[in-house]
């Protein structure tokens, strides 16, 4: 039996952010949400659906940032729908580029609270890491969020605003009338920045469907990563409401060994979380799982640990990704060496898994997995203070 861990889910969650003379903001709202906010500020019903296809292609087709420019509306439609409503996303405070083309975004929200996404460009695709939290609740040991104090969850337009805020970074939205761009910059998503995106599940999910929608920004749910440290009650709604791919961070193949690195292990265990994954509703070989093992110098990373790892997941259509550890300032472990991490991989990969080993990028910039941290804390303030705020 799992047992109960001292894990607190102190977070704060600012309900839906009206600007400061009360006007709600239009992204991040699903479909549906912004059919109703359409229809609460008079919108005929005959004419609301069209009117919300029309604005949601403005938003996530053409990335307009002003009603004015919504030209097939007509003149005193717009003015209405800017006295009523906003279109705001985060603010940057800065961007960093790595030697290795790596951007690194810092983004302020609202309460003055700041989050960081990570731009990785490849050969063949442009991952964007973006975050679900500000700090985390978990207090994984290897990991810089995890030494954040300050946690609040974003809101559904702070996930998708990192995404429209590295594509104007980028040049991204599509030129009326010049040729549609068939290689897009950012073609993938991961959901691995700062937070657990499972302890926000349901800005993260109405975040995806607004990501997702094919009249808008339209990635592929394929291309879709949420990953978690294992919080199972949520893990089969990850498959059935969002219809992401799924990755885990597994990290050891004891529960001695992962009770220390991810404390949410004492809540649920190797089992149970074994358990989850092999009930995991869209288990399939084109739609794997892929364990995330952070290679500790030590602590995780022999021969036996490798062999333990192929015998847990047995059964597990699944990819396993190790990540050589991202040291960061005062941190308590030390990356293992080239060739056992090649070793280790070895292993698996002669059990029959895809075992690659994640390249580490914008190290330099401090971008890299389990890097991110932001100075929030720093300005910590009461609960009551950061809600106002938030709230306008
Ligand atoms: N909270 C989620 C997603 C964010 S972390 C989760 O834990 O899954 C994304 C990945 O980076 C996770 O697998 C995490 O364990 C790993 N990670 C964290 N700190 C790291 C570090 N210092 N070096 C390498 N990987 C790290
Ligand atoms: Fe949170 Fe993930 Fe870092 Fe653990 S690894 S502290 S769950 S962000």
């Amino acid at each position: 039996m799992p047992t109960t861990a001292p894990i607190t889910q102190d977070v704060l969650t600012i309900p839906r952010r009206a600007a400061p003379e009360g006007r709600m903001n239009l992204i991040g709202l699903t479909r549906a949400q912004l059919t109703d906010a359409l229809r609460a500020i008079g919108t005929p019903e005959r004419q609301v659906k069209m009117r919300a296809g029309q604005i949601w292609q403005w938003l996530y087709h053409w990335g307009v940032r002003d009603f004015a420019a919504m030209t097939n509306l007509a003149k005193d439609y717009r003015a209405k729908l800017a006295e009523h409503f906003v279109i705001a996303l985060p603010q940057v405070v800065s961007r960093q580029i790595s030697a290795d083309g790596t951007r690194k975004y810092l983004l302020r929200i609202g309460g003055g609270h700041e989050v960081e996404t990570v731009y990785i460009p490849e050969e063949s695709r442009g991952t964007l890491c973006i975050s679900s939290q500000v700090g985390c609740t978990l207090t994984c040991s290897f990991c810089h969020t995890g030494t954040q104090k300050l946690v609040r969850n974003l809101t559904a337009a702070e996930i998708v605003g990192q995404l429209m805020l590295a594509r104007d970074d980028l040049g991204e939205w599509p030129v009326p009338g010049a040729p549609k761009n068939e290689t897009r910059l950012v073609s993938n998503l991961v959901l691995m920045g700062m937070g657990e995106p499972l302890y926000n599940f349901d800005s993260v999910r109405d975040a995806m469907h607004v990501v997702m929608d094919h009249e808008g920004l339209s990635l592929s749910r394929r291309r879709i990563t949420l990953s978690t440290s294992g919080v199972v009650p949520e893990i089969a709604r990850c498959a059935t409401e969002i219809g992401c791919l799924l990755a885990v961070s597994f990290h050891a193949t004891t529960d001695a060994v992962r009770d220390t690195l991810v404390p949410i292990n004492r809540k649920w265990n190797i089992a149970t979380l074994l358990d989850a994954l092999r009930a995991y509703p869209r288990l399939s070989n084109s739609e794997r799982i892929t364990f995330e093992y952070v290679m500790l110098k030590g602590v995780n990373d022999t021969d036996a640990d490798a062999r333990r790892l192929v015998r847990l997941i047995a059964g597990i259509p699944a990819k396993i990704n190790l990540i050589p550890f991202n040291e960061w300032p005062g941190a308590p472990y030390e990356r293992s060496d080239w060739a056992r991490i090649e070793a280790f991989a070895d292993i698996i990969h002669k059990a029959g898994y895809a075992s690659p080993i994640r390249t580490p990028r914008g190290e330099d910039i401090m971008a890299a997995c389990g890097q991110l941290k932001s100075e929030t804390e720093r300005a910590r303030k009461s609960r009551a203070a950061i809600e106002a705020e938030a709230r306008g």
